[in-house]
C-alpha cells in the first residue's frame, strides 16, 4: 500500500476539492440535443433517399443527381457555415456525425459532404473576406459543389513540392499547371486552387486562390477507381487561364499553412466517414447471420465467429471514440494535430478489417455484388491514402511522441 505522509493532502481529496464534480463530465458519447436530431435526421435521410441509389451510383460511377440536391437542400453542404450564407451554422461535432451517418450508407456519398464541409468550407469560413463569402459561400452552402486542389503528378505526400503557377499582372494573376486526383471536380464550379507565385520563397510562395469553372478549367481526366467510385476524382489543368487579384484567399504566401490547418482537421472528417463504413458493413452483416444455419446452428452463434465480432465491435467502438474525441478537441481550439492523426489511422486501419471480416462473415455471397458488403471492403482502402497516407500520420504521431520523450 502506498504511504502518504499527513502533510500532504491526499489525491483523492485534491480531487474532491476540484469545482467540478465528476459525474458532471460527459462521456464521449454525449451529443447535444441538436446533434442528436441532426444525427438522427441524417440517419433517416441516407436510408430513405440514398440507399436506393448506392450500388447504381456505384456501378455508373456517378454521383446522382438527385442525391447531391438533397444533400444541398437538406442543409447538409454548409454545416458549420452562418445562416446569413445560407449556412446551418451548426457545430464541427454536427458535420461529423453526418459524414458517419452518410457512410454507413455510402463512404462515396459521405466524402462528397465532407469535401464540402471540412476543406471547402472551412478554409471560405476561416479566410474569405466579407465579399468572397458572400459572392461564394453562399452557393456553396446552398447549390455550389466546391473541390479542393492541393495534389499534382509529382507532389502527393510532398504536397509542398506543387508545381503549379500563379504569376501577377496588374490587377490579375495567370494560373497554369496541373492537378491530380481532385475529389468532386468533375460535379464542382468552383475551385480552391494552390500554387506557388514566388518559387524562389519554397513553400512560402503557395498561396491559395478561389477559381471558378468559367475561369478555363480543364477537367482533364476522371479516373476509374477501385472504391467509392461515385465521388468524381479528376484531374485538372489551367493553362494560364486569368483569374481577378481580389479571388486570393486569405493572404498570399499562407497557403501551406492554411493547407496544413485544414487538412489537420479535416482528417477527423475521414475518421469518421473510415467508422461509418466500419459500422455499415457491421450492419449489414450480423443480421445475415443470425439468419443463416449451418450445421443447425445460426453462423452467428458459433464461438469461432462470436469472437471475431466481438474483437470487431471493439475496434470500431476505440476508433469512434478517437474521432469523437479529435473533434470535440478541436471544438475546443486545442493542437489537434496528433489526435486527428491517431484518429484517422486507426479509422482506416478498423474500416479495413471490418469490412474485410464482414465479407468473410457472410460467406459466398458476401464476395458477390448482391451483398453491399464487397463495396464496403472496396470503400474501405481509400481511408489509407488520401488525405494524408497512413505513413504520413505515422510520422506525424511519432513526431509528438518523440517530443514528449527526447529532451
Ligand atoms: C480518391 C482520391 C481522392 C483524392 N482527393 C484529393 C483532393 O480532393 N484534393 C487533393 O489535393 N488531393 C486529393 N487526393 C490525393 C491524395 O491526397 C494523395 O493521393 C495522397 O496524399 C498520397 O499522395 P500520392 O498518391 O502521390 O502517394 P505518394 O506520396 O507517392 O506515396 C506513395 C507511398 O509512399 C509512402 N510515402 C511517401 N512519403 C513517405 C515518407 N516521407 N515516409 C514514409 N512513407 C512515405 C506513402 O505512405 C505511400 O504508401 C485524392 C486521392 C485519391 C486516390
Amino acid at each position: 500500500m502506498i504511504r502518504i505522509a499527513k502533510h500532504i493532502p491526499r489525491l483523492s481529496a485534491l480531487a474532491r476539492a476540484s469545482t467540478r464534480p465528476f459525474s458532471s463530465l460527459p462521456s464521449l458519447h454525449s451529443l447535444t440535443e441538436e446533434e442528436v436530431l441532426l444525427r438522427d435526421a441524417v440517419r433517416k435521410f441516407a436510408n430513405e433517399q440514398i440507399r436506393p441509389k448506392v450500388r447504381e451510383m456505384d456501378e455508373a460511377e456517378l454521383l446522382d443527381k438527385s442525391v447531391l440536391k438533397a444533400l444541398f437542400d437538406q442543409g447538409l453542404m454548409g454545416i458549420e457555415a452562418e445562416s446569413k450564407y445560407g449556412g446551418s451554422e451548426s457545430s464541427f461535432m454536427s458535420a461529423i456525425l453526418t459524414i458517419e451517418e452518410l457512410a454507413k450508407v455510402d463512404p462515396s456519398v459521405s466524402v462528397v459532404c465532407d469535401v464540402q464541409n471540412t476543406l471547402v468550407g472551412t478554409l471560405f469560413n476561416k479566410y474569405a473576406t466579407e465579399a468572397q463569402k458572400e459572392k461564394y459561400l453562399t452557393r456553396l452552402n446552398t447549390d455550389t459543389v466546391g473541390c479542393f486542389c492541393l495534389s499534382e503528378a509529382g507532389s502527393g505526400s510532398d504536397a509542398f513540392a506543387l508545381q503549379t503557377r500563379a504569376e501577377k499582372h496588374g490587377d490579375y494573376y495567370t494560373i497554369s499547371g496541373s492537378k491530380m486526383w481532385i475529389t468532386n471536380s468533375y460535379e464542382a464550379d468552383i475551385f480552391l486552387v494552390f500554387a506557388n507565385v514566388d518559387p524562389s520563397k519554397g513553400y512560402k510562395g503557395i498561396t491559395c486562390f478561389i477559381v471558378e469553372r468559367e475561369d478555363g478549367v480543364k477537367i482533364a481526366k476522371k479516373e476509374i477507381k477501385l472504391g467509392i467510385r461515385a465521388s468524381s476524382t479528376c484531374g485538372l489543368s489551367f493553362d494560364d487561364i486569368k483569374v481577378p487579384a481580389d479571388r486570393v484567399l486569405g493572404e498570399i504566401g499562407k497557403g501551406y499553412k492554411y493547407a496544413i490547418e485544414i487538412l489537420n482537421e479535416g482528417r477527423i472528417g475521414i475518421a469518421a466517414q473510415m467508422i461509418g463504413l466500419a459500422q455499415g458493413a457491421m450492419d449489414e452483416a450480423l443480421p445475415y447471420m443470425f439468419q443463416r444455419k449451418q450445421f443447425g446452428t445460426f453462423i452467428g452463434d458459433f464461438q469461432g465467429m462470436q469472437f471475431q465480432y466481438a474483437q470487431i465491435a471493439t475496434e470500431i467502438e476505440a476508433a469512434r471514440l478517437l474521432t469523437y474525441n479529435a473533434a470535440r478537441l478541436k471544438e475546443e481550439g486545442k493542437d489537434v494535430v496528433q489526435q486527428a492523426a491517431m484518429a484517422k489511422l486507426y479509422s482506416s486501419q478498423v474500416a479495413e478489417r471490418a469490412s474485410s471480416k464482414a465479407v468473410e462473415w457472410v460467406g459466398g455471397v458476401g464476395f458477390t455484388r448482391e451483398f453491399p458488403i464487397e463495396k464496403f471492403y472496396r470503400d474501405s482502402r481509400i481511408g489509407a491514402i488520401y488525405e494524408g497516407t497512413s505513413n504520413i500520420q505515422l510520422a506525424t504521431i511519432a513526431k509528438y511522441v518523440k517530443a514528449h520523450y527526447a529532451k
